[in-house]
């Protein structure tokens, strides 16, 4: 169940920068108050494709197999019903030689995928996404994957950078050694004009708590606009 497969430069988090083909899969049930990909929330609205084609259409939108890493993102790809697919294809795709990175949306922690792919960007849900993500899940990213993963928190007002702080200062406490990355994104919603402001508080109340964070932007908002999809 696939939305799209694109070629486009990674736009957030530390791999910012970096060209990659998405596989974006349809279908969420978590339902983030700020979601701006909620044209991947219905399941049924879908077009099946083999673990086969996928692999091909990667290819072909990677220049021929030029471009060697994939993301797998959605939509929820974690989820029951498309977490199958997504296994099989990312077994397939490192066979082929592609680097993979998972977008979890932080609702669930597979062993099966995380320990094939070669890097996990795990969300931690602030309170204005209106959705919890458990401290279990952020303990089992920090402990166990933190040398290939990205804790990723989309930041839209105080509350939310204190939900974040609050989080990343309990795992320093239990886990002093992890290399994990915490990563702040400047909530910039869809339809909204370039939040200068609310990036610039974000930035100064980081550097205030002695820079716990990389702060971190969508790029490609920027580049493209906050609407454009696919890029
Ligand atoms: S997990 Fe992702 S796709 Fe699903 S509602 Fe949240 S932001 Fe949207």
């Amino acid at each position: 169940m696939i939305n799209c497969i694109y070629r486009a430069t990674e736009g957030e988090g530390i791999h910012v920068g970096r060209p990659q083909v998405f596989v974006r899969y349809q279908g969420c049930a978590i339902g983030c108050l700020n979601c701006d990909s909620k044209d991947t929330w219905d399941f049924l609205n879908t077009s099946t494709h083999t673990t086969e084609e996928i692999v091909n259409l990667v290819h072909e939108e990677g220049f021929k197999g030029k471009i060697k890493f994939v993301s797998i993102t959605g939509g929820d790809p974690l989820h029951p019903k498309l977490l199958p697919g997504v296994i099989d294809l990312a077994k397939t795709l490192k066979n082929h030689g592609y680097g993979l990175n998972i977008e979890a949306a932080g609702a669930r922690v597979v062993d099966e995928l995380f320990e094939i792919v070669d890097f996990i960007s795990f969300d931690f849900k602030t309170p204005s996404t209106g959705v919890k993500t458990s401290v279990e899940n952020i303990r089992k990213i920090v402990s166990k994957y933190a040398d290939k993963a990205q804790i990723k928190a989309v930041v839209y007002d105080r509350d939310d950078f204190h939900a974040a702080l609050q989080i990343r200062t309990q795992m320093l406490d239990e886990f002093p050694q992890s290399k994990v990355a915490w990563v702040l994104t400047p909530c910039y919603n869809t339809e909204e004009i370039f939040p200068m402001e609310r990036f610039q508080q974000i930035i100064s109340w980081n550097e205030e708590m002695g820079g716990f964070f990389r702060v971190i932007g969508q790029q490609h908002k920027w580049i493209h606009g906050p609407d454009k999809k696919q890029v």
